[in-house]
């Protein structure tokens, strides 16, 4: 089994720490310099019986100018081509105009679409439940998974799922 993963999200909620988690820092090229390219493999996860290949996109944010109105267009066009999008929240700051925005693009995107919770090592129990419940009412999630990408919890259990949809 091998399939493409991008990983979405504003900056800061966890995304380099996940993926410098789950590939290692040998291999995981972090970058936070502002995305050129199309599609650039972030890093590869050989796993015994599947390949797991993430991808960086352009970042979706609400463009100020035309260029990022394109490069708007092309993260989209990238969402649509891979097998799955992983979009990551942090747990402690709820859903906000940011998130909104990013939910508005996945509408037309018919690609499985994960919400991972990430942080919530920082956040209480009752309060990962009420974040959870209001993110299911704006969008049909494939899954939603709470992890700690710093910590590590639940970081298996996510790759396994992510595993299931290749
Ligand atoms: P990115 O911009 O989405 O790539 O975010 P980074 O991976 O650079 O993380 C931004 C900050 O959040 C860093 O200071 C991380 O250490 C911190 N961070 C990432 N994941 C977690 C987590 O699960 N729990 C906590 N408490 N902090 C985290
Ligand atoms: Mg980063």
């Amino acid at each position: 089994k091998s399939g493409f993963i991008s990983i979405i999200g504003r900056p800061n909620v966890g995304k380099s720490t996940f993926l410098n988690r789950v590939i290692g820092q040998k291999i995981a090229i972090m970058s936070d310099k502002p995305q050129t390219t199309r599609n650039k493999v972030q890093g590869v996860l050989t796993l015994d019986d599947s390949q797991l290949i993430f991808i960086d996109t352009p970042g979706i944010h609400k463009p100020k100018h035309r260029l990022g109105d394109f490069m708007m267009k092309v993260a989209q066009n990238t969402l649509k081509e891979v097998d799955l999008v992983l979009f990551m929240v942090n747990a402690q700051e709820g859903y906000g105009r940011g998130e909104e925005f990013i939910i508005e693009k996945l509408q037309n995107v018919k690609t499985p679409v994960f919400l991972v919770i990430n942080k919530i090592d920082k956040i209480h129990p009752d309060e990962l439940i009420k974040l959870i419940e209001s993110y299911n009412e704006k969008f049909n999630f494939a899954e939603i998974v709470p992890i700690s990408a710093l910590e590590g919890n639940n970081v298996e259990k996510l790759l396994e799922q992510i595993k299931e949809r290749m």
